[in-house]
């Protein structure tokens, strides 16, 4: 991975761009006033409630909650991650990311980089042609030309020089071999070769179908069996997932998807007509995966091989799925019969009893947990149970707090008999014990209603222009007010940056927790109309600080009159701030959180 991209790039990139036209190029839009309507292209529906706004640059479906910038959008319809968003939104506008710090990886066109790869795919699928051997092993294991087309699977011939000669023919092309891995230098001399050689190839595509990487099948005795490019400006492992792409194009809906431990798998049951696995490219499935997978479907089944190195894998993908385990989402775990792989398995029994092995046979994720766990432990005894707790506590902190989190300390309940507040106790317990000092004011926005900070906070994501015209009254990161902190951090950014839209706004705050906060909050109706929203926010702003000084001059009149006599001026100050405080309704309001 190369260098950080500046932030003042994103800002320019969310300037230039329109969403309008992002969107619009890839699901009809409706004109509706100043916004545009469609049909949610993220939940099904017959009537269109999604809205994508030009001054906001934003999108917002009232349907299902789906809302972001332009990048988000291509995050969540493309499947991209964000560097890659960036990528694509600045090639639509014409614009080069640039790197902070350098990085690692020298910065060459990407464009270039897929379009030698593109070649190298076509060179591989012309050599098949002529080869017997890769054709014969293909045929052996069952593919018809179909599908070999549909993969785009080739031959790298049995040459030190055959990609490098052809492909690689001139300096740019060659460049770009050596930069994704397929041509190698060669030691201590000039010149370089074919990192593949006398191998069946399968190109991996990314989400949008370009060729990133290959994976290699060796034919004959060759070592090693499988091999992948090496990661490369365009190839990361831990993100990229083999056939996720040609599953969408065959499938226009795809509620589950199957992961599979190798590119055969996928290609064998493609050919048998199942057409929704995936496989990862020689890593444990990452969070990274997991995302992606569940951006398309609901339901993840990981495929594994009966044998130790399969019970081994899918350990680790079960502990690497925990984090990302909440409502929503669910997994299962399919063992195969020892000796067999999915490709294997289908070619042996056939598409329909393969399929409904998943039906039947797959486990989910809490129970596969139970019943590993069980295996170690002697659940008769007390000792067994008590090293079964032992046993779960990391997994289980693991999970991120919630429905599914609750569910499992349910279910281990039950294996080790024992009443679940008590385990939640001895679960939960030492993850809610050193309480993490608690940052109030960090995601503890009051939702109540008239709330000023949540009011000021709303009218700058709808018009932030307006904070180049109010002053920050003194005393405002003072107010001890949940939100506070945000309202000033938001107020900064406006003023050094007087140009940024909403969208470029959100994007500043992506990886903070309160971001979705401020998404939501964006898309709400406005409360007053852009004419009278300087007003607004003065009054906000100055009413805060106001209400600010009147609680701490009522507590220090308070705490003084616990000492001494006050005066009676004194008490009627008092009663008077006392008055005030309670008539705001809103010092209830302070405790409250989100
Ligand atoms: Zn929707």
């Amino acid at each position: 991975m190369s260098g950080r991209i500046p932030q003042h790039f994103i800002d320019d990139l969310i300037t230039r761009s329109d969403i309008a036209e992002v969107i619009g190029a890839r699901v009809r839009l409706k004109k509706a006033g100043r916004e545009f309507k469609a049909c949610c292209p993220f939940h099904d529906e017959k009537t269109p409630s999604f809205t994508v706004s030009p001054t906001k640059q934003f999108y917002h479906c009232f349907g299902c909650g789906a809302h972001g910038t332009a990048l988000g959008f291509l995050m969540e319809y493309e499947g991209l991650g964000f560097i890659e968003a960036v990528e694509e939104l600045a090639g639509l506008v014409g614009m080069e990311v640039p790197r902070e710090g350098g990085g690692d990886a020298p910065v060459r066109p990407r464009a270039e980089s897929y379009a030698t790869l593109a070649e190298a795919a076509a060179f591989f699928s012309q050599k098949l042609k002529n080869s017997t051997v890769a054709v014969d092993y293909l045929k052996e294991r069952g593919l018809s030309g179909e599908i070999a087309l549909e993969f785009g699977i080739g031959y790298a011939p049995d040459s030190w020089e055959g990609l490098g000669g052809s492909v690689g023919a001139t300096p740019e092309a060659r460049r770009h071999l050596l930069d994704t891995g397929m041509l190698k230098p060669r030691k201590g001399g000039e010149g370089c070769y074919d990192m593949f050689r006398h191998r069946v190839m399968f190109p991996i595509r990314d989400p949008r179908g370009r060729v990133i990487a290959f994976g290699g099948r060796a034919l004959g005795d060759g070592e090693p069996k499988y091999m992948n490019s090496p990661e490369s400006p365009l190839f990361h492992k831990g993100r990229e997932l083999y056939g996720l792409y040609e599953a969408r194009k065959a499938l226009r809906d795809i509620s589950t998807l199957l992961v599979v431990e190798g590119y055969m798998d996928v290609v064998g049951l493609a050919q048998h007509g199942i057409r929704n696995a995936v496989a990862t490219l020689g890593t444990a499935c990452t969070e990274a995966h997991l995302d992606r997978l569940f951006r398309i479907a609901e339901n993840v089944v990981f495929c594994f091989d009966g044998d130790r190195a399969g019970r081994k894998a899918a350990w680790r993908a079960l502990e690497n799925a925990l984090p990302g385990m909440r409502e929503g989402r669910r997994i299962d775990f399919l063992f195969l019969p020892e000796g067999h792989d999915p490709d294997s398995l289908v070619r042996e029994e056939g598409t329909e009893r393969f399929s409904s092995r998943i039906e039947s046979q797959a486990i989910p994720l809490s129970e596969y947990l139970v019943r590993e766990l069980s295996a170690q432990t002697d659940l008769d005894s007390v000792d067994g149970r008590a090293r079964f707790v032992e046993l779960a506590r990391p997994l289980v902190e693991r999970l991120p707090e919630g429905v599914y989190r609750e569910m499992l300390i349910d279910r281990i309940g039950q294996s080790v008999r024992m009443e679940p507040s008590r385990l939640r106790a001895l679960l939960g317990g030492a993850r809610r014990a050193p309480a993490k000092p608690r940052r109030p004011s960090r995601r503890r926005m009051s939702t109540g209603r008239g709330n000023l900070v949540r009011q000021a906070i709303a009218l700058l994501l709808h018009y932030p222009q307006i904070a180049a015209q109010v002053e920050t009254p003194t005393g405002l990161e003072a107010v001890d007010q949940a939100g506070i902190d945000v309202l000033a951090r938001l107020l900064a950014q406006l003023r050094e940056n007087p140009g940024l839209s909403t969208a470029a706004l959100l994007e500043r705050w992506r990886d903070d927790p309160v971001g979705t906060h401020l998404a939501t909050l964006a898309a709400s109706e406005p409360l007053v109309e852009e004419e009278g929203a300087v007003e607004e926010l003065r009054n906000s702003l100055l009413h805060l600080v106001a209400r600010e000084a009147t609680r701490r001059r009522a507590d220090e009149l308070m705490s003084k009159a616990r000492e001494t006599a006050l005066s009676d001026a004194e008490k009627l100050e008092l009663q008077r701030l006392l008055r005030e405080r309670g008539g705001s309704g809103e010092a209830a309001e302070q405790g409250s959180t989100l």
